[in-house]
């Protein structure tokens, strides 16, 4: 998600802090800020916005100067890109800062527990209370700094990459790692803190990379200790010899951003859930379905608006909905629902989704529906994005920037936040059993697992394109909760190949695109065990006795399926309805392949923006 960065040594902090967020922006970019040291005091500047116009207020404030310092480049998951939101975050005495990437998943108890403590709060962040509870912990117990942390990151649930820095012993930052990076660079009588290397290759190529659930005690003249922050056992750090260059290091070692994000999915599917799935006590809490409980269970039917891959995510929710939450639902093209005068009622309820939250048609059908009396809620990626507060309510998916232009990371999230809510709703109108209900929740639980096992198709689904680079044309059928996965399929082909394709329902071949069918035509299927297996391998026949040539992604062990198809791509087993996170993976790698042994530019396709603010 965030960027940070951290120096403490015998240079100027400032401009190492600064050209480091700048290098860290692709993670994140709503809003920035700068603490520095200057032996007496803690100068903060922050602002919302881009680094460089934090460096613009800084230039006005002259607050420069020190050899301690830390920034933060910030990706909100808690409250809106603001100047007072943005970190870094100080403790009530003023004496400690922090800078924080994650989410702190119980920050409301603890933050209740310190209000009652007389603790005063000043931005809506999850981070204000972790610094506010060290603080409360070190008060308490009489602790230096590393100890602190440690007690209250025993207390925490959630994801973080955190420093600290605590003006009362300022010749030390402490760091610490659970699900989000940090690395920490080692110079001569300096020490570099970063999300990755990028912003001290050019200082040190000596790094140590924290593993999740170690901390560190970095201190001036000192050799750095590392432990582990469960059992406070010392860990011996590996220093690492660093070899890539600065664009490497910012695609994580990636060749590209796509296959980075693609590659992201087992973490920020879970990054969605967390705090908000509680598969072992039967839970699934988000504040906006929560709030608006009432008027979701009312609804006469649900109505979802969204355009280019989030729709995709609308269709597969649609047969989610309906078969938990026994809704009625309807998926419209924003483009198409905003401008014929649709018939919305007050006890509709629109599901607007986009990743970016700002595009334009998306935006355009939410005030139609609003205009209309509707309850409208979004499915967002990007916090204080302009569709976030036009909703009257709604669910981040907390995905992280998603940089490449091809939606990947995006979509299976934005899948599992609409499963989340369709689960919450079958709870309480009692239309899935009780064994199904919590069966799904763990199942939901695993998924990331089964992504991250999906993912090893990668090497399959690259020699499948190198057979197929040079098609024309590409068929993607699926059926039930994949037909939505044949579509996306084919719009991942399509938007960074230039390859023609086109996804259809399985059955529905036979009433026209089976005319195109001959030995030069791929024809991808997707034919997991579960769902309509039997009358997809039918349409395989079908298929196979008209010489197409058939890429069929099935569940790992399956034999009726390999006896047909030409090629296959086995994947992990899962329920139908959660199919969709799993068999979209290697199609997303396959036209990723493809992409790549075209010569495509994958990160930036012709003709195509990211994030789409004209109609
Ligand atoms: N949860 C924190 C916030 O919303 C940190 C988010 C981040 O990783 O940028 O401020």
């Amino acid at each position: 998600m965030c960027g940070i960065v951290g120096y403490i040594g015998y240079r100027e902090a400032y401009p190492i802090v600064i050209k480091g967020l700048k290098r860290l922006e692709y993670r994140g970019y709503d809003s920035a800020g700068v603490m520095l040291y200057d032996g007496n005091d803690l100068k903060l500047c922050k602002t919302k916005g881009k680094v460089s116009d934090l460096e613009e207020k800084a230039s006005k404030e002259t607050t420069t100067n020190g050899t301690i310092g830390m920034g933060h480049t910030r990706w909100a998951t808690h409250g809106v890109p603001n100047d007072v939101n943005s970190h870094p975050h100080v403790s009530n005495s003023g004496d400690l800062a922090i800078i924080h990437n994650g989410i702190i998943e119980n920050y409301a108890p603890l933050k209740e527990e310190l209000i009652k403590r007389g603790y005063v709060f000043h931005s809506d962040t999850d981070t204000e209370v972790l610094v506010n509870l060290i603080e409360e912990i070190q008060k308490k117990e009489n602790l230096r700094l590393g100890k602190a942390v440690q007690v209250a990151l025993n207390q925490v649930f959630g994801a973080y990459a955190i420093a600290v820095f605590d003006k009362k012993n300022p010749d030390e930052i402490v760091v610490a790692r659970l699900g989000s990076p940090l690395a920490i660079g080692i110079g001569e009588g300096e020490y570099f803190i970063a999300s990755d290397a990028s912003p001290f290759i050019e200082y040190t190529s000596n790094a140590v990379y924290l593993e999740d659930g170690e901390m560190a005690n970095i201190r001036l003249h000192k050799p750095m200790k590392v432990r582990k922050i469960k059992d406070d056992s010392l860990v011996d750090p590996y220093i690492q010899e660093l070899q890539m260059n600065l664009e490497q290091i910012e695609k994580g070692g990636y060749d590209h951003f796509m296959l980075k994000e693609i590659y992201e999915q087992p973490n920020v599917i879970r990054d969605t859930y967390r705090g908000r799935l509680h598969a072992n006590e039967g839970i699934i809490q988000m504040s906006g379905v929560e709030d608006n409980l009432e008027k979701f269970l009312n609804a006469e039917r649900i109505i979802i608006v969204a355009c280019g891959t989030s729709w995709h995510a609308g269709l597969v929710a649609e047969y989610i909905f309906e078969e938990f939450a026994r809704i009625p639902v309807e998926v419209e093209y924003a483009s198409e629902f905003r401008y014929r005068n649709p018939i919305i009622g007050t006890r509709d309820v629109v599901i607007a989704i986009s990743q970016s939250g700002e595009t334009a048609d998306t935006m355009a059908a939410i005030k139609l529906a609003k205009e209309k009396g509707a309850f409208v809620y979004g499915v967002c990626n990007v916090v204080g994005s302009s569709i976030s507060r036009e909703t009257h309510a709604g669910t981040h998916t907390h995905a992280g920037p998603e940089i490449g232009v091809a939606s990947t990371k995006a979509f299976t999230t934005q899948i599992t936040v609409l499963t989340m809510i369709a689960l919450r709703l079958a709870k309480a109108k009692g239309t899935l059993s009780n064994t199904d209900y919590h069966r799904y929740l763990q199942e939901l639980e695993i998924i990331p697992e089964k992504v991250k096992e999906a993912l090893e198709t990668n090497d399959r689904a690259k020699e499948i394109a190198s057979v197929f680079k040079d098609s024309h044309n590409c068929l993607y059928l699926g059926r039930g909760y994949n037909f939505p996965v044949a579509l996306e399929g084919a719009l991942k082909l399509k938007e960074i190949s230039y390859i023609h394709a086109e996804g259809y329902p399985a059955a529905e071949m036979k009433h026209g695109p089976i005319a195109l069918i001959d030995a030069q035509m791929p024809v991808v299927i997707i034919a997991p065990k579960q769902g309509h297996y039997d009358k997809i391998v039918s349409n395989i026949q079908e298929i196979k006795s008209r010489s197409g040539i058939i890429i069929a992604v099935v569940t790992k062990g399956d034999t009726q399926v390999r006896e047909l198809a030409d090629y296959i791509i086995e994947i992990p087993e899962t329920s139908d309805a959660l199919s969709p996170l799993i068999t979209t993976i290697p199609l997303q790698l396959l036209s990723y392949h493809i992409a790549v042994m075209r010569g495509c530019n994958v990160d930036q396709p012709r003709n195509l923006a990211k994030s789409v603010t004209v109609e």
